[in-house]
């Protein structure tokens, strides 16, 4: 260790207070699965955290069911301003609870301390304040007066932003009238079943709130219930393919957040130490496990060799290992089975021609983990230029003009973000609205809002996450 290495700063996890197993949580109970339970582990170190259950099909239908009884019979008879003070009480109770919160997501999931306790969790809250105020004024969402709740929503969400998804599935389906059945990921159950605690802490009706833990096949069971009239998933573009198709001539409502292949392109008058932080921040955010990571650099050719120089150097001084270290940038691969997509499809980058750099690494023994790596040379018929690595992964491109820029950026059949980064404002505005991308960040990445729509184009999907447009989504004569 040199003298400018950092001590270890761990997180304590005496905090929290985890049971052994956890149930299903049907009508505001924890209730026994149908399912065969099983374990959710550290992607750190392999081992095991708590037993969940799992719930077939029969399950589901309990899950449904209490959520039809408790919309009918209850959420739906109280006034906008009664369901905006049980939004209110959540989103204090997640602040009370944001120490517990953060601890737990970082040791289910794999992702740093600093970014669960710092994005992660901050946001929940954030996004249950922000549907909390709009509870009472539905009015005003620009669908006319009284617009109606749909009825039941089933949720399905992925593993990378396990309650930060939980957050933005279920605040504003509440905020608008409606009850719900969150599936959450079979490798991050945790954080969902704290919340299941929070809601009854809240004191929020029995039934109004229902999460059922399980795999894919859980999942399925729940979209594919005759009882539901709103789907809303995220995850990866195959399923949501699957989903689609399973929904069509149903008269379920359905959103899509699916994939993303973002552009992250850096013009030459950029501020290049501000954009070495963006691209880093775009890419190595959460081992790269985020739907609109910047996992496209285009950078403009005679400003090349420089950036890669520093970007280099900056991902040498990144620290990579224990997600529950204070100083951890980069925390664990989630799952054995996405580290082996990743190092498959790194293979495949190298196979390609393209070339390959990580800093030096050292792991610990047991878990889940991969360099911070690049790509240069890249050619946009890659593999690793096309397809969704969900990792740690940057390939660069170069181009010389604004019209190269552009035509690159839109050569990938996903759509859900994009950044570009200009001294020049006009500049921005101009390839911003040639950017077929549902959010382009301007000077900055990976920025969220509660206020802020985020949703794709193309194979990322199709609705609206957050702002008023979130809201029309979980209301009668919303868009689709
Ligand atoms: P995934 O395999 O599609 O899984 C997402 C969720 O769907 C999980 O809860 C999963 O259960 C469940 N599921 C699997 N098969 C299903 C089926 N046939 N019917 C219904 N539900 C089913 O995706 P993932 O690998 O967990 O997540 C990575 C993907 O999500 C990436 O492609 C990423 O881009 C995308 N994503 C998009 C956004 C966005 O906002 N656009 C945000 C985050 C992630 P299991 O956990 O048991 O598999
Ligand atoms: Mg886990």
């Amino acid at each position: 260790m040199s003298f400018l290495d950092y001590a270890p700063a761990p997180e304590s996890t005496a905090l929290l207070n985890l049971r052994p197993e956890y149930g299903l949580f049907i009508d505001g109970e924890f209730t026994d699965g149908h399912g065969e339970s099983f374990a959710t582990i550290s992607p750190a170190t392999e081992k095991p955290i708590a037993r969940v259950a799992s719930a077939d099909a029969s399950d589901i239908d309990r899950a449904v069911a209490a959520a039809r009884k408790a919309y009918e019979k209850r959420w739906s008879t109280l006034s906008g301003r009664d369901r905006g003070k049980y939004l209110f009480r959540i989103a204090r109770l997640v602040q009370e609870r944001a120490r517990e919160l953060a601890v737990a997501e970082s040791l289910d999931n794999g992702k740093p301390i600093k970014e669960s306790r710092d994005v992660d969790v901050p946001l929940v809250a954030a996004w249950f304040f922000y549907y909390a105020g709009w509870a009472d004024k539905l009015d005003h969402a620009g669908l006319g007066a009284n617009p109606r709740a749909l009825g039941v929503a089933g949720q399905v969400i992925p593993w990378n932003f396990p309650l930060l998804m939980l957050a933005w599935k279920i605040a504003p389906a509440l905020a608008a009238g409606n009850t719900v059945v969150l599936k959450p990921a079979e490798t991050t159950p945790l954080t969902a079943l704290l919340f299941a605690e929070i809601v009854q802490q809240a004191g929020l009706p029995a039934g109004v709130v229902n999460i059922v833990t399980g795999a894919g096949e859980t999942g399925r069971a729940l979209v594919n219930h005759t009882d539901v009239n709103k789907v809303a998933f995220t995850g990866s573009t195959a399923v949501g393919r699957e989903i689609a198709r399973a929904v069509a001539g149903t008269g379920k409502r359905l959103t899509l957040e699916l994939g993303g292949k973002a552009a992250n392109i850096v013009f030459d008058d950029a501020p290049i130490d501000q954009a070495i932080e963006g691209i880093v921040n775009g890419i190595f955010f959460n081992q790269g496990h985020v739907c609109c990571a910047g996992s496209r650099l285009l950078v403009q050719e005679s400003i090349h060799d420089e950036v890669v120089d520093r970007l280099k150097a900056r991902l040498s001084t990144l620290r990579v290992g224990d997600p529950l270290d204070k100083n951890t940038d980069v925390g664990a691969i989630n799952s054995a089975e996405q580290l082996e997509r990743i190092r498959t499809l790194s293979e495949i980058g190298e196979a390609e021609g393209a070339e390959r750099w990580s800093p030096a690494c050292e792991f610990p023994e047991n878990g889940f983990w991969f360099a911070p790596t690049i790509f240069t040379n890249v050619a946009t018929s890659h593999r690793i230029a096309r397809e969704e690595i969900f990792g740690p992964v940057l390939s660069v491109l170069t181009f010389r003009t604004p019209a190269e820029a552009i035509a690159k950026a839109n050569n990938t059949p996903y759509g859900l973000s994009a950044g570009i980064w200009s001294e020049k404002g006009s500049r921005i505005l101009a390839v911003a609205d040639k950017l077929r991308a549902g959010v382009v960040w301007a000077n900055t990445f990976n920025r969220f809002d509660p206020a802020s729509p985020f949703g794709g184009y193309k194979e990322s999907g199709f609705g609206r996450e957050g702002g008023r447009h979130g809201l029309a989504a979980y209301l009668e004569g919303g868009v689709r």
